[in-house]
């Protein structure tokens, strides 16, 4: 059976990557792993899985990814304590962001983010 390589780009299939975490079988235990699911459900345009891990007090009315954007890839540069700082590119530009993430009844949410 051929694998999907998972566009978060840590190199693994999709099954034993992010997808798990977009089925919503299998909860993110860091904030890293929580922000590369969110990159790839960007990717897949998952708004189920964007809206389920954002803050609720942070939360926009309208999560849906753009599908006009193409995604072409995300460098995470440094995952400490709550922030995850990462590059995610499109074809045509890339955004330079310091996410900020908390625990929610024992899941990891996104809560906001510095864009640079
Ligand atoms: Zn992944």
């Amino acid at each position: 059976m051929p694998t999907t390589p998972c566009p978060c780009g840590t190199g693994e299939a999709y099954d034993a990557c992010c997808g798990p975490l977009l089925a919503n079988t299998v909860q993110a235990t860091c904030p890293e792993q929580l922000m590369r699911s969110r990159y790839t459900a960007n990717v897949r345009g998952d708004a189920d899985h964007l809206f389920r891990t954002w803050h609720p007090r942070t939360r926009p009315d309208d999560v849906a990814p753009d599908p006009a954007i193409r995604w072409t890839g995300l460098r995470v540069l440094a995952a400490e304590g709550d922030t995850v700082e990462f590059v995610a590119s499109w074809d045509g530009g890339s955004m330079h962001e310091v996410s900020r993430f908390e625990q929610r009844a024992g899941r990891w949410v996104y809560v906001d983010g510095d864009v640079t």
